[in-house]
Parts: structure tokens; C-alpha cells; sequence
């Protein structure tokens, strides 16, 4: 069998991840990028892109915890090179502060992120309304940057990127041996799938370079992220809502919400609306499936469906999906060398 080619739907930080890693496990396949939108266009670019799981309730903990682990292991590689910088990734100290105690003292992601331990009485005197909190370091990836450089590796192991929209995946099945779908909340009119929706993320992008903490309320609804130039604040999660245009009277939430917590933020400048929609599932959607027409046949693999969580896991996902593509060829393989005798 000639160089097996191998089709990446999509190029969020899932498609572009998933397309490295392949290059990275089949070094002998040809790979190419085909999507409608890049960044800064797409979901991913939106994100605040910090690594703190989000839990997938379909997913057993442990598989959550290696995902995890497999891309804080990969990020933190990058954060202490000469790359760090150009790729956007850094480490940053804060607090997940709580009103009420939580049932688990512990998440289970509290080993992997460094030096996780409970707030002192002295540290919480900063968060007169909450009881309890974490303190933590963990990594943040600076969400476009992060992606050019991704898309900037591909084209260095010889991967095709071009824009193009697939109105069905059976489309690319003379071109292509393997299809990866990554389209993320593109997969509800891609794929039909009834599982996967929307939940509505707005958030500002504000100049506050003083802020150098993040501030994570248990909640999860209100934060306070610090870039490498820009501070993340959020958010709001809005389940089967699908308007991406900005709401006045939620950023005026979020903001009251983040300087109610942070009160030096009343000082910010430059205040940028983003809005996206997480393509969430109850878990992700990280299996094979053989398309069928008429005897002929395409092997597809599904990686999409990382709801509030992509960034946090993405090197775990894409490894997995790499590894999926690698059994697809090697079937391929076997059928073709039977075919032949
Ligand atoms: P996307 O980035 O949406 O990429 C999908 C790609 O598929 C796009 O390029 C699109 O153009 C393409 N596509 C879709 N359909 C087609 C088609 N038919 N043909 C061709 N191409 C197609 N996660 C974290 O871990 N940490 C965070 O701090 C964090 N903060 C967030 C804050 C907000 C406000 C939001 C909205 C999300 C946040 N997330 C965070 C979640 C994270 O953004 C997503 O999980 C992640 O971006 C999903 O990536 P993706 O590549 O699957 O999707």
C-alpha cells in the first residue's frame, strides 16, 4: 500500500493536535488539514485555555485523569523550552476559592497540577464572601498563539492545510484512506449527532497587566485568568444557546462579577467581548467507525465533543485518536497484502 493519506476535519486545538500527533505516531502517512474556519476564527480561539479539567460524567475518572495528565505532562515541556514564549504557554499560581466547603476535598486532577494544597485562613482573608479554596500552579495556553504554533509544526512535518467545508465525510473517500472528524460543535450538522449542543461561553479580554494570579470561583460560572498580555474574564454557560453575538447586559455581569472578586479590575482597559460555543457531551466522542456505500469503504475516526474542557485534555485526546488512525492502517494493510495473494 502506497503512503496511506489521512484527512483532518477541522483545525481547533483538537484538529490541529490530533493532525501532529499522527505525523508525530506515522511519520510514513500523508496528512492533510481541511477546514472552514482557522483560527482566530473558531472555538478554541475564544477559550481562556487553562489547564483545569472540566468532568466529562460519561467518561471513567481514571481515562479524564491520563488525558489530563498526557497534555499537562506535554504543555509543561513546552512552558520550561526556548519555544514557550511563541507558543503561548506559561505557568500561573492562583486560587479556586468556595463559598461552602465541597463534597471532595480533593479533585482528582490535584496531583497532577503543582504544589495543590488548601488555602491558609490568612490567604482566604482576601475572599471575604467564600470559606474554603485550593491553591495551585497550573498552565495556561494563550489560546491563537497556541494554535499558529501548532499549525505552524504541521507544515514543518510536511502536512496540507486548506479551507475547505465538508457537507459529508463520505465526500473525501476517493481522496483519502482515513477521515478524523474534529469539527467540534460542527458535528451536530456534520454527523447529526442528537448528543452534542452548545453551551454559550462569553467572555472578556481585558488589559490588567498588575493581575498576575488567577482567581477561579468553585462555581465555576465566575473567572479571572492572566495571559501572556491580556487577562481572560469570565463566563457564563448557556446549554442549547446558540447566538455568538456578544450580550451588553452579560458583560456587565461578568464584569461586576470579576471585580467583585478582584477589585483592582475596576482599573481594566480595553475591555474585548468574545463569545463561543463549547461542543459538549455528556463524554467525548473518541471512537472508530466504518463508513459503508455499496461494498466500499471509509474508515473514519471521531474526536470531538470536548465541551469545557478541549484545552485541558487535548494531547490525551489526540494521542488516543492517533493510535485509532494506526489500527485503521494496519487494517488497510492486512487488506490490501490479503487482496494481493
Ligand atoms: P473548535 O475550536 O470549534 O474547532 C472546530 C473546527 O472544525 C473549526 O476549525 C471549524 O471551522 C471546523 N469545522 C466544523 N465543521 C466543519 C465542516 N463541516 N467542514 C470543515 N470544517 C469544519 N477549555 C479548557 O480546557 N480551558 C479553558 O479555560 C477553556 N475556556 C473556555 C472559555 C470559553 C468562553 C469557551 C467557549 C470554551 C472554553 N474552553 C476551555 C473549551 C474549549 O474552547 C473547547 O473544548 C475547544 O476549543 C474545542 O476545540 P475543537 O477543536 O473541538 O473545536
Amino acid at each position: 500500500m502506497a503512503a496511506p493519506k489521512v484527512a483532518v476535519v477541522g483545525a481547533g486545538v483538537i484538529g490541529l493536535s490530533t493532525a501532529l500527533c499522527i505525523t508525530e505516531t506515522c511519520p510514513s502517512c500523508s496528512v492533510t488539514v481541511l477546514s472552514d474556519q482557522f483560527s482566530p476564527n473558531t472555538t478554541s480561539d475564544v477559550a481562556a485555555g487553562m489547564l483545569i479539567p472540566h468532568t466529562y460524567p460519561g467518561t471513567p475518572i481514571h481515562v479524564q485523569k491520563q488525558w489530563f495528565k498526557e497534555t499537562f505532562t506535554y504543555l509543561f515541556a513546552i512552558s520550561n523550552s526556548a519555544e514557550a514564549s511563541e507558543a503561548g504557554i506559561h505557568l500561573v499560581s492562583g486560587w479556586q476559592v468556595f463559598k461552602n466547603s465541597p463534597k471532595d476535598e480533593l479533585p482528582f486532577w490535584s496531583d497532577v497540577v503543582l504544589g495543590f494544597r488548601v488555602m491558609s485562613k490568612a490567604e482566604l482573608q482576601k475572599f471575604p464572601q467564600h470559606q474554603f479554596g485550593h491553591a495551585f500552579t497550573t498552565l495556561k495556553c494563550d489560546c491563537p498563539p497556541y494554535l499558529l504554533w501548532l499549525e505552524k509544526r504541521l507544515k514543518a512535518n510536511g502536512v496540507q492545510i486548506y479551507t475547505r467545508k465538508v457537507a459529508d465525510l463520505w465526500d473525501l473517500h476517493r481522496e483519502y484512506d482515513v477521515v478524523v472528524n474534529c469539527t467540534g460543535i460542527g458535528a451536530c450538522q456534520l454527523v447529526g449527532d442528537k448528543k452534542l449542543f452548545p453551551v454559550r461561553g462569553q467572555v472578556l479580554k481585558v488589559h490588567a497587566p498588575w493581575v498576575k494570579n488567577f482567581i477561579r470561583d468553585g462555581d465555576g460560572l465566575t473567572y479571572i485568568y492572566p495571559g501572556i498580555h491580556r487577562v481572560t474574564l469570565g463566563g457564563t454557560r448557556e446549554k442549547e444557546n446558540w447566538s455568538l453575538a456578544p450580550d451588553p447586559g452579560t458583560t456587565k455581569d461578568i464584569f461586576d462579577r470579576c471585580c467583585s472578586l478582584e477589585p483592582s479590575l475596576w482599573g481594566a482597559q480595553d475591555i474585548k467581548v468574545k463569545v463561543g460555543l463549547r461542543p459538549s457531551r455528556q463524554h467525548v466522542r473518541l471512537q472508530k467507525e466504518v463508513l459503508n456505500q455499496g461494498g466500499v469503504k471509509l474508515p473514519v475516526v471521531h474526536n470531538y465533543g470536548h465541551g469545557a474542557g478541549g484545552f485541558s485534555v487535548h494531547r490525551g485526546t489526540a494521542k488516543e485518536a492517533a493510535f485509532l488512525v494506526g489500527e485503521c492502517i494496519a487494517a488497510l494493510q492486512g487488506s490490501s497484502s490479503r487482496a494481493k495473494l
